[in-house]
């Protein structure tokens, strides 16, 4: 119940949600922006990644499964267009009052990786759509030479009033847990591929992942608080998942780490919202794991179980994004963390 409701349906709503999330959500973000609740449509371009293709490795990243971490995608794929895709998406939103407008999220494999020419088809086909209000994709720092930032250059400058989103599989600053995941590129690859995004004003979205095998409490945040010193859009906030058929599933079962408690990721979140600089959207505090593949943690299927448990902590705690940001310009954009 909002005690002084005002007039304003939407303001209401935001009022309401700032009762429960003290952060700036996404779907915050996207209702004060267009007035409605906006959904994410996945899409899969066909892509591959260097990580799987040989340019860099074959067997992945250890902990990606063999859907490219796009199973929601993947599975309305069947080699359809993207047209199709997009028609297929919105016909399971059915007679749902949802809203007349989608973002088209290219979240299969490596959404930048092929020929300059067909992203543009792509991506085109995706923005041409009078449902879609901009798309997000799902790349790698090191798979944005100079041709693929032309043709977002170019897409920019044909739809300008729809936007363009870049979405970068981070994971975590540090050295060591780079190599174990099998990265495949440097923390210097993805400072060089932010400043040439933001250069061209393209808002970035960070995907850092919490309890990777190895990492402390101090080494998460310490990826939180350089982020929160980059000038990024957004970031997304992604329990480890044990996925079935994954290297990270083979170590998993013979016991080389274990994964994080309910308890212990509530309270981890906690911190990192604290430690997040107050500018960012947070566009996932928790991970959509493929019921049928995650082998653990199981209690993470119970999704809306988990976000309230995290709102009540962060009411409880006294918690809010930004609580425990402090700026220090300059002190995070180098020799402070380590390099490959
Ligand atoms: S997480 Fe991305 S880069 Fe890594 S193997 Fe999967 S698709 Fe490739």
């Amino acid at each position: 119940m909002l005690s002084n409701p005002t007039s304003d349906p939407i303001e209401n709503q935001l009022r309401e949600e700032a009762l429960y999330k003290p952060y700036q959500s996404l779907n915050a973000y996207l209702k004060k922006k267009y007035g409605e609740k906006i959904y994410k449509i996945a899409l899969d371009g066909g892509f591959t990644c260097p990580n799987r293709d040989g340019t860099c490795g074959t067997r992945g990243c250890i902990f990606c499964s063999a859907g490219g971490s796009g199973e929601f995608a993947t599975a309305i794929r069947q080699n359809s267009s993207i047209d199709a895709q997009i028609t297929q998406a919105l016909a399971r939103f059915g007679d749902k009052q949802t809203g007349q407008r989608f973002i088209a999220y290219f979240q299969a494999y490596t959404g930048t990786y092929a020929a300059p020419e067909r992203l543009y088809a792509l991506y085109h086909m995706a923005l041409s759509h009078p449902k879609i209000v901009g798309i997000s994709i799902a790349t790698r720092p090191d798979c944005l030479p100079t041709s693929v930032l032309d043709v977002i250059k170019r897409c920019q400058t044909e739809f300008p009033d729809k936007f363009i989103w870049i979405e970068l599989g981070l994971q975590s600053i540090h050295e060591k847990t780079a190599l174990y995941i099998r990265r495949g590129y440097p923390l210097s690859c993805f400072e060089e591929a932010l400043a040439a995004l933001q250069a061209m004003s393209v808002p970035v979205i960070v995907h850092v992942i919490l309890g990777l095998p190895g990492e402390t409490q101090a080494d998460m945040l310490a990826t939180i608080d350089y982020l929160s010193h980059k000038n990024i859009f957004g970031i997304k906030l992604q329990l480890l998942h044990v996925l079935r058929g994954t290297d990270l599933a083979a170590e998993y079962e013979r016991g080389f780490f274990s994964c994080l408690s309910k308890e212990a990721y509530i309270d981890l979140l906690c911190s990192c919202i604290d430690h997040l600089n107050p500018a960012i959207i947070l566009h996932r505090v928790t991970g959509d794991g493929p019921k049928d593949l995650l082998i653990a943690p199981t209690w993470s299927l119970q999704k809306r179980n988990v976000l309230n448990s995290l709102h009540k902590a962060l009411k409880a705690g006294g918690h809010y994004q930004g609580r425990d940001y402090i700026e220090r310009k300059g002190i995070h954009d180098t020799g402070s963390v380590d390099t490959l």
